[in-house]
């Protein structure tokens, strides 16, 4: 995205070729002389993100979710310089009166994809989450069966006309709305067939050798990338493989509510040690703070409300943890 202000990358492309993010680079600098502002990463794998130094070297911040810089801090791929700004759930980058805004919607192709849309365009542009008219094949290791389904469903949702996919589909068009429930639609029938193989015991090798979705068979990609995706519902509904416990981030509903309310409650002790903040006794009430789920394990007494997963909530209780 190339504006008077400055330019916005995403992806350097350069896995594999050290040279990679130079020649793109060199590529920008063919269209327009104005700084590069920042590099976004689609998410965290390598196929896309590898080569960007060379837009730091031209001066370029690095923005991503702060999940990729987690998982990329771990691996320590030369090629890949971690992000140098991060976020949890959305954030807007302008310049030069264009917005770019970017959009994250939990689990799906990765723990860290970006939804990246320019609203007054109506324009989106989604690496590898959701192909266009194709059928997804090596993306579906890192992929969360279940969280996806409701991704695609909140990318419905949003406002756009036109989407650019990370790899490009047939004839390299751009997909709609269209294509989005088509490949929602694909993964679900896809999640249906292998639910009732799986509990028939044939996941896995019969499965991937032997189950067709000849509705797709037109779509780029099917024979080869077909047993991908099997597989990959296999070891959803074959081996209860959902993705991992700890990356289980940025979702509304927490999978152990119990253990998520701790943790709140250890947050909101830390940032309002005392309760005075956020928790006065209801008025009916001597010993209730009326503070909603967030006080959930605070109970009043006469001094400082204090934040207990076993509170017996007696008035004047008070038990630290
Ligand atoms: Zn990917």
């Amino acid at each position: 995205m190339s504006g008077k202000d400055g330019v916005i990358a995403t992806d350097p492309v350069a896995y594999g070729r050290p040279q990679g993010g130079a020649q793109y680079v060199a590529e920008i600098r063919k269209v327009t002389d104005k700084p590069i502002k920042y590099l976004v990463y689609s998410h965290h794998h390598y196929d896309h993100i590898a080569g960007g130094q060379a837009f730091k070297d031209a001066g370029a911040k690095i923005v991503a979710h702060r999940k990729a810089k987690e998982r990329l801090a771990v691996l320590k791929d030369p090629a890949t310089p971690l992000p140098d700004e991060v976020f949890g759930k959305k954030r807007n980058l302008t310049l030069g009166g264009t917005t770019l805004e970017l959009t994250y919607l939990g689990l799906n192709h990765s723990d860290s994809s970006l939804v990246m849309r320019l609203p007054k365009e109506k324009l989106i542009f989604m690496v590898d989450f959701i192909p266009v008219g194709s059928v997804p094949g090596r993306g579906m290791i890192d992929f969360y069966p279940l969280e996806a389904e409701g991704s695609i469903k909140q990318v419905l949702s949003m406002d756009w006309d036109r989407l650019i996919p990370g790899h490009p589909g047939p004839g390299d068009r751009l997909g709609t709305k269209k294509d989005a429930q088509d490949q929602l639609t694909f993964l679900q029938d896809a999640s249906d067939a292998v639910k009732v193989a799986a509990r028939e015991g044939k996941c896995w090798d019969a499965v991937e050798k032997e189950m067709k979705l000849p509705k797709y068979e037109k779509w780029l990609g099917y024979e080869n990338n077909l047993p991908f995706v099997l597989r990959r519902y296999c070891g959803l509904w074959g081996r209860g493989t959902r993705g991992s416990e700890e990356a289980d981030y940025g979702k509304k509903t927490p999978r152990n509510p119990g253990a998520f309310r701790l943790r709140l409650a250890a947050a909101s002790a830390r940032a309002d040690p005392d309760g005075s903040a956020s928790c006065r006794p209801s008025a009916g009430s001597a010993c209730r703070p009326r503070c909603g789920t967030r006080c959930a394990f605070r109970t009043w007494s006469t001094g400082p409300c204090l934040s207990s997963p076993r509170s017996d909530r007696r008035c004047g209780h008070r038990r630290a943890w």
